[in-house]
């Protein structure tokens, strides 16, 4: 097992704990796979990162995202074990609830509480938004490249 892969959510940060209900797992077009989360994704599966682009992903303005099946979810998701690619997930499902939307907004945070049972309901914006950030740089998940990494990725400063 990669050191990547070693990672895992954010359980030590005491304003979020999944309840691994995969509300974050349903939509499509959101699960962006950055080019270093395609090389341990693939390798994961025991795929080229050209093998893996073909068979679960689909590009979209120059970036790869992980297809979605006919019943909305994320191709990886099974339905009550959860993610199927765990321990070697991109970043962005990594980094969820520390999005930046949250991290540097109130509001977007009071939304995201409504859609995500795992963030505490009672923590204040300016506590998540220090683990969160915390949480993000321990873990190396800030991202820099806008054109293949996911915005939610990249905090300004
Ligand atoms: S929406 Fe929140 S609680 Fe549900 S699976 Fe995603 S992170 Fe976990
Ligand atoms: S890769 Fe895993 S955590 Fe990410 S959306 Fe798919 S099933 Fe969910």
């Amino acid at each position: 097992m990669s050191k990547d892969e070693q990672r895992v959510t954010p359980s030590e940060a005491d304003v979020f704990d999944c309840r691994m209900c995969g509300h974050c797992c349903l939509g499509e077009g959101g699960i962006v796979v950055s080019p270093k989360d395609l090389v341990r994704i693939a390798e994961h599966l025991s795929l080229t990162p050209e093998e893996f682009a073909a068979r679960h992903g689909m590009w979209k303005d120059g970036k790869l995202f992980i297809r979605v099946g006919d019943d909305g979810y994320c191709t990886f998701f099974v339905q009550g074990s959860g993610c199927g690619v765990h321990v070697a997930k991109p970043d962005i499902c990594r980094a969820w609830p520390f999005f930046r939307g949250n991290v540097v907004d109130a509001d977007s945070l009071e939304l995201a509480k409504e859609f995500c049972p795992g963030i505490r309901h009672d923590v204040a914006h300016a506590e998540f938004a220090r683990q969160g950030r915390a949480y993000l740089t321990e873990n190396n998940l800030l991202a820099s490249d806008p054109k293949t990494e996911a915005r939610a990725l990249i905090l300004d400063d």
